[in-house]
């Protein structure tokens, strides 16, 4: 039977916000090939290239010590990264990313051989809120990078 009446709905890259093709699921997200492509080349760039994105960058240990702390993400939550390299993000940089929806995922993406990751995530800070994009990439020394950007304004990668 061939269903030719369904609706389809636009598919959002999660990184970059492009629209990358139509699903029958409303609100799905997914990512573009060029953010794949970038995100995946993270681990290649070096401290100082980091240091300049647009976007925060932290590296993570599997235990979610911050490694790096870029200074995109520095202007994004105020915390210079003297006051953070060293310590658990998870605890004492951000106790919001402390739910199931961000640590619960970074540690299970940490344990996998998964892809890039994307989702959407709400940062609480006192007397604000911001709302972001979040993706996951895998670093070779068992690590992982928390890729941060605001979801109002438009970055692209690369
Ligand atoms: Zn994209």
């Amino acid at each position: 039977m061939n269903l030719r009446m369904e609706t389809t709905y636009p598919v959002l890259c999660a990184w970059c916000g492009t629209t990358t093709g139509q699903g029958l699921v409303p609100h799905s997200h997914g990512i573009c090939p060029p953010c794949r492509a970038a995100l995946v080349g993270i681990p290649q760039l070096s401290e100082a290239q980091l240091g300049e994105m647009p976007f925060g960058v932290i590296e993570l240990d599997p235990n979610g010590l911050v490694l790096i702390y870029n200074k995109a993400e520095e202007a994004l939550s105020g915390l210079a990264s003297s006051q953070v390299i060293g310590k658990n993000f998870f605890r004492d940089v951000a106790p919001c990313t402390s739910v199931k929806n961000f640590e619960g995922r970074f540690r299970a993406f940490i344990s996998s051989q998964s892809e890039p990751e994307t989702f959407d995530f709400t940062f609480r800070f006192p007397g604000r809120t911001t709302k972001v994009s979040i993706a996951f990439v895998r670093s070779e020394r068992a690590s992982a990078f928390v890729l941060v950007k605001a979801s109002t304004e438009t970055v692209r990668l690369g």
